[in-house]
């Protein structure tokens, strides 16, 4: 349930809400709006209904949240959350830009694709060193040799890294190397890793898994913020659907759904949900105008010789052009880059 408190009310108030909730076996999870304080009570719903919340003083109301997902949702916390990551930031007016390859190859191909997005105003850097293939035969990536790599290039550009981890054992190691863990569409519902995640506090890109609703996007979510950590970035990368023209289907309109819905950013990856360089520039301004906070894009130094994903990687020769592009229309809307 949520407890709303009045406007004004102190912090013993506060404390003494948070106190009974706990007594009764049941988590407190504290949000600060700018005017009012919500706690958000998680526990056995019988135990907390018995309490006389409403009697307390500071309290203003107590409502139940209704949807299975509660702590990202918008009930919980009216305003957009912003993260922020080495100073650049992500949701409400602030948008974010990432981009790099698919893969981790070498240091120099990554650096390469580093300095092209730094030049371009892209605001974070992207490269997987742990892949989720589809085939065990396929290139799995560096491992920590890529993760060097990706650090270096932070070293040199100043971008933040974004990369996936898909075992929880590898969390410790790149912890050292990265600043953004991404959780694969795969594994959207690896519970124990969303835990994992959690429990680290480090900042998350959770991925929509391919046939995965929003609301189970959210629920996933929710596993991350239980934990504690509410630096959660959510991201719509396509869906499995019948239409065969494109990878997956960009399912665009799940971006101001899930604004409606949740407080967290959303960003977009046009380049997995198409699998085509030249969807990526239209399916980004789409993303943008429909409220998107940021985009995940693919850029290689010579996307013909990628390990991963070539056909969908843009090649940095052309990356200024297009963020060119991407930074007018978020101009348009009201937000800046970062
Ligand atoms: C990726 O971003 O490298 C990736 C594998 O994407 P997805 O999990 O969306 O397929
Ligand atoms: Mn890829």
């Amino acid at each position: 349930m949520m407890v709303v408190m009045e406007e004004g009310a102190t912090e013993e108030q506060i404390a003494r809400v948070v106190e009974r909730v706990e007594e009764v076996g049941a988590t407190a999870h504290i949000s600060r709006g700018e005017v009012v304080t919500v706690i958000g009570a998680i526990g056995d719903r019988e135990k907390l209904t018995a309490l006389p919340l409403e009697a307390f003083e500071g309290v203003e109301r107590v409502l139940p949240i209704l949807k299975p997902y509660k702590l990202v949702s918008r009930e919980f916390q009216a305003a957009d959350t912003v993260l922020e990551v080495r100073g650049r930031k992500i949701g409400g007016d602030h948008f974010a830009l990432i981009a790099g390859p698919c893969s981790v190859e070498t240091a120099e191909q990554v650096a390469r694709a580093a300095r092209a997005v730094r030049d371009a105003g892209g605001t974070m850097m992207r490269g997987g060193a742990f892949k989720p293939r589809t085939s065990p035969y396929a290139f799995q990536g560096l491992g920590r040799d890529g993760l060097e790599m990706l650090a270096a290039a932070r070293e040199e550009t100043g971008l933040p890294v974004v990369t996936e981890l898909i075992d929880p054992r590898d969390l410790e190691l790149m912890l050292d190397f990265v600043d953004v863990i991404q959780i694969g569409a795969r594994n959207m519902q690896n519970f124990q890793l969303l835990s994992e995640v959690g429990k680290a506090g480090v900042p998350v890109l959770l991925k929509r898994g391919p046939s995965a609703t929003v609301e189970e996007l959210l629920m996933a979510a929710e596993y991350v913020v239980k934990e504690g950590n509410r630096q959660v970035i959510l991201c719509e990368r396509g869906i499995r659907t019948f239409e065969p023209s494109t990878r997956n289907t960009l399912d665009i309109s799940a971006v101001p759904v899930i604004k409606l819905l949740s407080h967290l950013p959303v960003v977009v990856d046009p380049s997995h949900a198409t699998g085509r360089v030249d969807l990526v520039l239209p399916l980004s301004l789409a993303a943008v105008a429909v409220g998107a906070d940021g985009l995940i894009v693919e850029t290689h130094p010579d996307p013909q010789v990628a390990l991963c994903d070539g056909p969908q990687s843009l090649p940095t020769s052309s990356f200024a052009e297009y963020a060119e592009k991407v930074a007018d229309l978020v101009a348009w809307t009201g937000k800046s880059l970062g």
